[in-house]
């Protein structure tokens, strides 16, 4: 059976798609398990790079230039069971060729967003800053008109993939006395001349650079749709991608439950496999609800995008943070099952503990998604 299992959320999947889980999950255990996951910065850089090629090659990256969500979910849930640096990748193309599908040019589209879904081009999505976290309209990155063009002068901090992307969605304010209004965005080529990086890291999976924008000069054509609206497509970017990190989660979570349960069956302890102790039984019947759950909530948001709703904002809200905070206490609890192999750095269920982590937090943590979701049923609540 492959991993995930489609058969619990058939209810959200055609066949084609129940095939194309299976053909995804073959493919990441075919060619990213065998993988070795990378260590250093510039081994998780040319890595990701490799990986990007060979997920290109296998198309396993067209969901997202034919906006079909539930395929991406399909193609994070498998990859993200095998290799979450190949899942970062699959999710740092998404962000960055959205915004150039909902609001690039014809050329801008042919130029980068083909390219980037076909695995020659890799994108990075610079939104954050250091004063500007969950509060996105605190931007500070300033994009001042200059004639024909505009100059970008700003910080973004933790972007995935700088360094080894080709183009970088950016998002800087054109009016910072209008905050979450005045800002916009903009595709700018990773060769444009004053775009530096500063300070590398590596976080389990992959890594983040500061990038710094000094006096960076972009032609009008690079703005991605109207000054000021900027912050509206990212929203919307981000409404869309949600549910798939929900996916990832949910991916990671299956691989470890498959490990759990298999170590639970063959591990003997008192004279018995472990599975036969109802402590160990209650754990893996948490496990597998809260994941069948997750699943349901995640296939739910992504089916109603396909279904053509415009948003899906609280469908994604939910399904993002309740799979990504299910899939923390499911990998928790195969740790627990695991016992000391579980937190060897080779096992794989000790780099799946690292790599869910960061999923709670990036792309909206999981009090923003609380506070959305919250404020939808107050504000249906008033209106009813
Ligand atoms: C692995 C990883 C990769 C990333 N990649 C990218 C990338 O490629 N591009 C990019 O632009 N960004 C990226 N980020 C940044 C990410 O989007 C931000 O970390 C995230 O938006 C949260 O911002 P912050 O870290 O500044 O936390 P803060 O906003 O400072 O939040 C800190 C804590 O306070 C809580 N909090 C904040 N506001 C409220 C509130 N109103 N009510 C209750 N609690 C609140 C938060 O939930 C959180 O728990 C990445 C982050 C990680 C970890």
């Amino acid at each position: 059976m492959p991993i995930p299992d489609p058969r619990p959320v058939r209810a959200f999947l055609d066949s084609a798609h129940e095939k194309f889980a299976s053909d995804a999950a073959a493919f990441a255990a075919r060619d990213l398990a065998p993988r070795e996951a990378p260590d250093t910065d510039d081994a998780a850089r040319q890595e990701a790079r490799s990986i990007l090629s060979a997920l290109g090659q296998g198309g396993w990256l067209g969901p997202i230039g034919r906006q079909d969500w539930r395929g991406v979910c399909l193609v994070r849930e498998a990859v993200a069971a095998q290799s979450p640096l190949a899942d970062a990748v699959v999710a740092l193309q998404g962000l960055a060729t959205l915004p150039i599908l909902f609001a690039g040019s014809d050329a801008q589209k042919k130029r980068w967003a083909e390219e980037a879904v076909s695995g020659r081009a890799m994108g990075g999505f610079a939104m954050t800053e250091t004063e500007a976290g969950s509060d996105v309209a605190a931007i500070a990155t300033r994009a001042a008109k200059d004639g024909d063009a505009y100059v970008l002068t700003g910080r973004k901090s933790y972007i995935s993939n700088a360094g080894i992307a080709d183009f970088y969605v950016v998002f800087a304010s054109t009016d910072p006395a209008a905050g979450g209004k005045g800002i916009s965005a903009f595709l700018v080529p990773a060769d444009t001349r004053g775009l530096r990086l500063s300070a590398q890291v590596l976080s389990a999976p992959h890594p983040l650079v500061e990038v710094v924008f000094e006096e960076c000069r972009i032609s009008r054509e690079n703005r991605l749709g109207d000054e000021g609206r900027g912050f509206a497509l990212g929203l919307r970017t981000l409404d869309r991608m949600r549910a798939t990190v929900g996916a990832a989660a949910t991916g990671m979570a299956a691989r470890a439950l498959e490990e759990a349960t298999v170590h639970a069956q063959h591990r003997k302890q008192f004279g018995k496999p472990l599975a036969e102790f109802q402590l160990i039984q209650e754990k893996l019947a948490r496990m597998a609800t809260e994941l069948f759950a997750a699943r349901l909530l995640v296939y739910r948001a992504a089916w109603e995008a396909d279904r053509g709703q415009e948003r899906v904002t609280l469908e994604a809200a939910m399904a993002k943070s309740y799979a990504t905070e299910a899939a923390q206490r499911i990998i928790d609890d195969a740790v627990q099952i695991l016992g000391a192999r579980g937190v060897m750095a080779s096992h794989p269920v000790d780099r799946l503990y690292r790599a869910v982590r960061a999923l709670r937090i990036y792309e909206g943590t999981t009090e923003i998604q609380r506070l959305v979701i919250a404020g939808q049923l107050l504000r249906d609540h008033a209106s009813g």
